[in-house]
C-alpha cells in the first residue's frame, strides 16, 4: 500500500529521481512509464493500477513457490517473535544451525560444512576465495595454484572476483582492468558450437578441450568454476550430457578444486534439487543463493568438504570472510520452510516440464524461433533473423526487450537475455496459468518481423 500521505504520481516521481535500478538503461527507464509493484499473489504480481501480471521469470529467478505463501510467512513472522537478527562471528543461531544440517542432508554426498552469506555473487566469492587459500595451506603448500578456470560467456555474479571469472562481454569487458586473470574454455553451446561440429557425431569433443586445458594448466589452477547443467545468464546453454562429469573426472585426476555454481540451477529449477545430482557428480564447492529462501529474501550458502575444511584448523588459520548479515535469522528461517516444501515440489514437476515442453515445440514451429533449449522449468528461447543461416537480428533493434515490453501488455513479466527470451516460472505455477503464460509468449514471438 501506498503510505496516505503520498500521492501515485509522487511516489513515481521519486522512483524516477532517486532510484537507481540495475541492468537497466536509466535513460530510457526515466522516460518510460515505470512499473511498480504494489503486492502480490500466488505467481502473480499486481501494479499500482491493480493490474496483475503473471511472474514469468520468478521476480529474476529466485521464487519457487509463488508470493504470499502461508508456510513461508509463517516461518518468518515466528522468527520475528524471536529475533531479526544476530551475528554469527564468533557465535551461532538456532536457525542457521539447522539449515546448515539440513542443506547437507540434502546436498550431493561429501558437503559437510556450510559457510552464509548473502547474494550469489558472495556465494561465489568466498568459494574462489576459499578454494585459493586452501592451496595455501594445505600439506604440502601448493602456493602456485592461483588461477581458475571458467566457461566462455560464464556469469558467476557482479562482484569483483566474480566478474574476473564470469565472460559476458557486455557485463563484463568493460572492468577488465581491475580483473584478475583466468583462463576460458569454450562454452559447450550446441546451437552455435565454437568448434563447429554437430552434437550427433561431435562425440563431446569440446569436452575433451576442457580436459586438455585442466591437463595443460593443472600446475597453477586453483579451481575451475562452471554452472551445471545449464549456464543461465549466458542465454540459456544447456551443457550437453556427460560434460560435467568429464570435468569432475578431470579435475579429481589433476589435483584441482570444482567449484559448481548452482545459484540459478538449484532447487528445483532443472528437474532435481540440485543440478550436480543430474550427473551424480559431488563438487569441492556449491554455491547457493536465488532459491534458497524460496525468493523471500537474500541469503547465500557455500558448501564444502571435510577436506577443505581441515586446511583451516591450525591456529593461525583463519577464513577471513564475512559479511554483517552472514546467517541473518529471518532468512535462515524461511530458507527451512522453503526446504520442507520443496519435496511436494519435485514432486509436481515432470507434469509441468513436460507442459513446458509441448508449448515450446509449438513455438519452435515459428518463423523467427532459432533454437529452443530446456532444462526443467528453465527456458530459452533463441529468436534470429534468419533461421537457415542462424543470422542474428541487429543487437541495436533490441528485440528482446521488445518481445518482453509486448508480453507485459498481455500481462505476462518476462525479462531477456540479449534476444534470448527467457521463461522460468515458479515452480509451483499451476497448469491453467502455464498454459497462459506460454501462449503470451507464443503470441509475442509470432508477432516478431523481420
Ligand atoms: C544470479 C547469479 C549469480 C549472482 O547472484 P546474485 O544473488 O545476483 O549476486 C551468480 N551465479 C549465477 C549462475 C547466477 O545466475
Amino acid at each position: 500500500m501506498i503510505p496516505e500521505d503520498v500521492r501515485r504520481e509522487q511516489l513515481e516521481a521519486w522512483d524516477q529521481q532517486h532510484v537507481w535500478h540495475p541492468f537497466t538503461p536509466m535513460q530510457s527507464y526515466m522516460v518510460e512509464q515505470p512499473l511498480i509493484i504494489s503486492h502480490g499473489h500466488g505467481c502473480y504480481l499486481v501494479d499500482l493500477d491493480g493490474r496483475e501480471y503473471i511472474d514469468g521469470v520468478s521476480s529474476l529467478w529466485c521464487n519457487l513457490h509463488g508470493h504470499r505463501v502461508a508456510e513461508l510467512d509463517a516461518a518468518l513472522r515466528t522468527q520475528l517473535d524471536r529475533v531479526a537478527h544476530s551475528t554469527l562471528l564468533g557465535q551461532g543461531n538456532i536457525p542457521s544451525t539447522l539449515l546448515a544440517r539440513r542443506l547437507v542432508e540434502i546436498a550431493p554426498p561429501g558437503l559437510s560444512r556450510v559457510f552464509f552469506s548473502d547474494d550469489g555473487a558472495t556465494a561465489v566469492e568466498v568459494a574462489l576465495k576459499m578454494a585459493f587459500q586452501y592451496w595455501r595451506q594445505v600439506d604440502p603448500p601448493r602456493p602456485q595454484k592461483t588461477r581458475y578456470l571458467s566457461l566462455q560467456a560464464a556469469y558467476h555474479g557482479d562482484t569483483l572476483g566474480a566478474v574476473a571469472v564470469g565472460d559476458l562481454a557486455r557485463f563484463h569487458h568493460l572492468f577488465a582492468p581491475l580483473l584478475f586473470p583466468v583462463h576460458h574454455a569454450a562454452s559447450p553451446h550446441c546451437y552455435r558450437c565454437p568448434l563447429g561440429l554437430r552434437r550427433e557425431s561431435c562425440g563431446l569433443a569440446c569436452a575433451d578441450e576442457m580436459v586438455a586445458l585442466i591437463a595443460r594448466h593443472a600446475g597453477e589452477l586453483a579451481a575451475v568454476v562452471l554452472e551445471p547443467s545449464m549456464q543461465a545468464a549466458a542465454g540459456m546453454i544447456p551443457l550437453p550430457e556427460g560434460y560435467l562429469r568429464r570435468v569432475r573426472e578431470a579435475t579429481r585426476q589433476h589435483g584441482v578444486l570444482l567449484i559448481a555454481d548452482e545459484v540459478a540451477v538449484g532447487f528445483g529449477r532443472t528437474g532435481r534439487m540440485f543440478a550436480c545430482e543430474h550427473e551424480e557428480v559431488t563438487p569441492d564447492f556449491l554455491c547457493l543463493a536465488k532459491g534458497l529462501t524460496g525468493g523471500y529474501l537474500p541469503l547465500a550458502a557455500t558448501l564444502t568438504t571435510e577436506q577443505i575444511f581441515q586446511a583451516f584448523l591450525r591456529p593461525e588459520h583463519t577464513f577471513f570472510h564475512g559479511h554483517t548479515y552472514t546467517g541473518n535469522q529471518l532468512g535462515c528461517a524461511v530458507a527451512l520452510a522453503n526446504l520442507e516444501l520443496m519435496p511436494m515440489r519435485l514432486k509436481q514437476l515432470p507434469v509441468l516440464i513436460q507442459r513446458t515442453h509441448e508449448h515450446l515445440q509449438r513455438i519452435a514451429s515459428l518463423p523467427h524461433v532459432g533454437d529452443i533449449r530446456q532444462r526443467g522449468l528453465m527456458v530459452g528461447i533463441e529468436l534470429v533473423a534468419d533461421r537457415a543461416t542462424k543470422q542474428p537480428f541487429a543487437p541495436e533493434r533490441r528485440l528482446g526487450a521488445m518481445v518482453c515490453r509486448a508480453a507485459r501488455q498481455r500481462g505476462v513479466l518476462i525479462r531477456p537475455l540479449g534476444d534470448v527470451v527467457v521463461v522460468m516460472p515458479p515452480l509451483a505455477i499451476d497448469m491453467a496459468t502455464l498454459d497462459r503464460l506460454m501462449q503470451v509468449v507464443y503470441e509475442v514471438i509470432a508477432e516478431v518481423k523481420a
